[in-house]
């Protein structure tokens, strides 16, 4: 009979300090968010920097969306005659080398190499040329700071990776559409959601995802495809259902690895997460609340996502 009591007594206790260290787990339980308080992200990153991107950029912007424009700036003002596969032809109108800061004014202009040679067939030293030099051309141009690459023909390897850490950009884009909304595990060889002529389809489940991690979508093509009418069409239905709302971060690249950079550099360790200083702001939700941690600051905090 005692030893039942004892039992009881036991059990009981177990219960009540599990009850408590769980309440005391979650009373420092956060979440980051980006900057703008929210867990989701849109980019759109768009190749070649044809005079089809007047078009595009205008859409994004009744739209309140971002985009990642990657330019050749070796063939702006030029038009290009592409032979396709197919033994079709494309026919590119460049545009003019002074239209870049009216045209991508709210868009992060990034490098796409000199020429849009495939990188597979050149060696390390006219590879760095090609994007060296396209950075240096879209820094003149724009003065801007170059941040974002997309390979042509979205061609890379984990050597062409390595070379493109050396030019100071910290992104560069790939195809292989992963159609999942993860963060990127490598950012220098950087896989997309799904190409455009996917994105409307997958729209639905990014909106209704309901998460506390950081997600993005990230979607890429060309404007000269929107020539087909069909597509246009498809393509204008998903900006205005994507763009314009509260609960999604619009971003384009540089900004966006910027940020998922800052994250990286926190020394999280025993349940105290410290900001060094040098870095940058970094967001947070607690209890419902958006919260900063400024650099130089630390804090207790349990995380409930695990940052890559
Ligand atoms: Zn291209």
């Amino acid at each position: 009979m005692k030893a039942i009591k004892y039992l009881t007594f036991g059990l009981a206790f177990l219960l009540l300090t599990g009850i408590l260290s769980s309440f005391l787990k979650t009373e420092n339980k956060i979440d980051f968010v980006y900057p703008d308080g929210n867990s989701k992200a849109l980019i759109m990153s768009y190749d070649d920097g044809t005079v089809d991107d007047v078009r595009l950029t205008r859409l994004f912007d009744e739209n309140k969306i971002i985009g990642t424009f990657n330019l050749n700036s070796g063939l702006l003002g030029t038009t290009q005659v592409w032979p396709q596969k197919n033994a079709d032809t494309l026919v590119y109108k460049y545009l003019p080398k002074d239209s870049l800061p009216a045209i991508y004014k709210n868009h992060e202009i990034a490098a796409h190499s000199l020429t849009h040679k495939d990188f597979k067939n050149l060696s390390d030293k006219e590879i760095l040329q090609e994007v060296e030099t396209d950075i240096a051309n879209l820094n003149k141009l724009t003065k801007r700071k170059i941040r974002s690459l997309a390979y042509p023909f979205g061609n890379s390897s984990a050597h062409i990776a390595q070379l493109i850490s050396k030019t100071g950009l910290t992104n560069a884009r790939i195809v292989g559409d992963t159609y999942t909304f993860n963060l990127p595990d490598t950012f220098l060889l950087w896989r997309p959601t799904c190409h455009d002529s996917k994105a409307l389809g997958l729209l639905n489940s990014y909106l209704s995802l309901k998460s506390n991690k950081l997600t993005v979508f990230l979607v890429w093509g060309h404007s000269w495809e929107f020539k087909d009418a069909k597509r246009w069409n498809d393509f204008n239905k998903f900006c205005r259902e994507a763009g314009n709302r509260k609960d999604i971060w619009y971003v384009g690249c540089g900004e966006f690895i910027e940020y998922q950079l800052t994250l990286k550099n926190l020394k999280i360790k025993d349940g105290v997460v410290a900001n060094p200083k040098g870095n940058k702001e970094v967001w947070f939700k607690q209890d419902g609340l958006i919260k900063v941690l400024k650099p130089g600051n630390r804090m207790e905090a349990h995380i409930n996502q695990v940052t890559k």
